[in-house]
């Protein structure tokens, strides 16, 4: 075999033993835009749908700066947009993951505008001083806790 030939049989080889293509895996994306319930956001689009009374109020999404759609799932990180509406209305950056055939976003973090700048939302116990990403009362002492914003450093 002439060395010629050694390299063709070579690449064929490597070109056999390529993976077969997988399913498609989540898309990492960052979306920019406005957090709204589902009901606000087709009001800005000037969209008239007669949906079920407060079917659409209790979905959160970000109504982005295409003015597209994109409702989010609700889970730990996104959840105190969905239960504090003092976190919508705002310009917000999202990151997050999209799954083929998925319309919801799953959010891996999200930063909102607050003071013209993009800072992350958390709920502080003053007593203690632990903050948690959800509203809710202090894990620890029980007490309130407060809606404050984390200015990113990253
Ligand atoms: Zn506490």
């Amino acid at each position: 075999m002439g060395l010629a030939t050694g390299v063709v049989a070579g690449v064929l080889v490597l070109l056999g033993a390529a993976p077969p293509v997988a399913s498609p895996g989540p898309t990492v994306v960052t979306v920019r835009g406005r957090i709204l319930t589902l009901d606000s956001a087709l009001r800005s689009l000037d969209l008239e749908l007669k949906l079920d009374p407060g079917s659409a109020s209790k979905q959160v999404v970000l109504l982005g700066e295409d003015r597209s759609i994109t409702p989010l799932f609700r889970d730990e990180i996104t959840r105190a947009l969905f239960e504090d509406g003092r976190l919508r209305n705002l310009r917000a950056e999202l990151h997050g993951r999209h799954y083929p055939g998925v319309p919801y976003l799953k959010v891996t973090s999200l930063r909102v505008e607050h003071d013209g700048q993009l800072q992350i939302p958390e709920y502080f116990c003053e007593v203690c001083s632990i903050s948690v990403r959800a509203p809710q009362i202090c894990p620890c002492c029980q007490g309130p806790m407060i809606l404050q914003m984390r200015p990113d450093r990253r």
